[in-house]
């Protein structure tokens, strides 16, 4: 099964307005490739980014949303917010929710329903802490995190939403897995989305690998079977490593 590769870039809560735009113009001028492509600014910076975007093969994200689609919950963004200000993707799940913020799967899981009934598509960011890797957890957690987190989904909903592995110890450290350890991690996904929803869906499914991923690592990750893309953070905010990153994934 031939899988088209996806890029995202997460700007999380970095630059200011001007930088935002300027790292869209520029991304604009460099990303080229076949691999499909999108960033996730800050909320404030969805409306100018998706405009320095328009026309542009690069899609925009939301970094987050809230499930509901109106009322009283301050501080909150629906929806049918983030579509109004462009995005068509959002993140859920993404370590720093899970384990600074503290969402919860049940919650991750609201979310997945909530941004597939509303047309947003998701990136599903699942991934091991270092203790539960060094006590052989991996595959373990993150097929936990996918039961839960995609419980109540359809296979047919599956073709709008996209993986990441994601090792926590990897993000914003540095840190990357091994070419191997992250194909092991993958392919055990794969299998887990193949008995949850069939193997002719679990083969479609893109998973993306997040974790210091950089100009110098993306080829050789993205190389392996069933690496179909990366999350990038860091290598996001730099349009040179991030254009590298997306002519990297063949
Ligand atoms: C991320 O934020 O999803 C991420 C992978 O960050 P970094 O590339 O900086 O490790």
């Amino acid at each position: 099964m031939s899988r088209t590769k996806i890029i995202g870039g997460n700007w999380k809560m970095n630059l200011n307005q001007a930088e935002a735009q300027a790292l869209a113009g520029a991304l604009r001028q460099k990303v080229c490739g076949s691999a499909e492509v999108v960033v996730f600014p800050p909320f404030p910076y969805l409306i100018p980014v998706s405009g320095a975007l328009a026309g542009s093969a690069i899609a925009v994200g939301a970094q987050d949303f809230w499930t509901k689609p109106s009322g009283a919950f301050t501080g909150e963004v629906s929806l049918a917010q983030i579509k109004d200000c462009g995005a068509a993707w959002a993140l859920v799940g993404h370590s720093e929710r899970r384990h600074v913020i503290g969402e919860r799967d049940a919650l991750l899981n609201d979310k997945v329903h909530a941004a597939l009934l509303a047309g947003v598509k998701v990136i599903l960011c699942v991934g091991e802490q270092l203790a539960e890797r060094e006590s052989g957890k991996t595959d373990a957690i993150n097929a936990g995190q996918l039961s839960l987190g995609l419980a109540g989904v359809s296979a047919e909903q599956m073709k709008d939403v996209v993986v990441a592995y994601e090792p926590v110890w990897a993000i914003g450290t540095g840190k990357t897995a091994t070419p191997a350890d992250a194909q092991a991690a993958h392919k055990a996904i794969r299998a887990h989305l193949a008995a949850m929803f069939g193997a002719a869906t679990a083969a479609a499914v893109r998973i993306q690998y997040g974790g210091s991923m950089n100009a110098a690592n993306a080829a050789e990750l993205m190389a392996q079977p069933d690496i179909d893309g990366g999350l990038i953070g860091g290598a996001a905010l730099k349009p040179d490593d991030f254009a590298a990153i997306v002519a990297a994934a063949k």
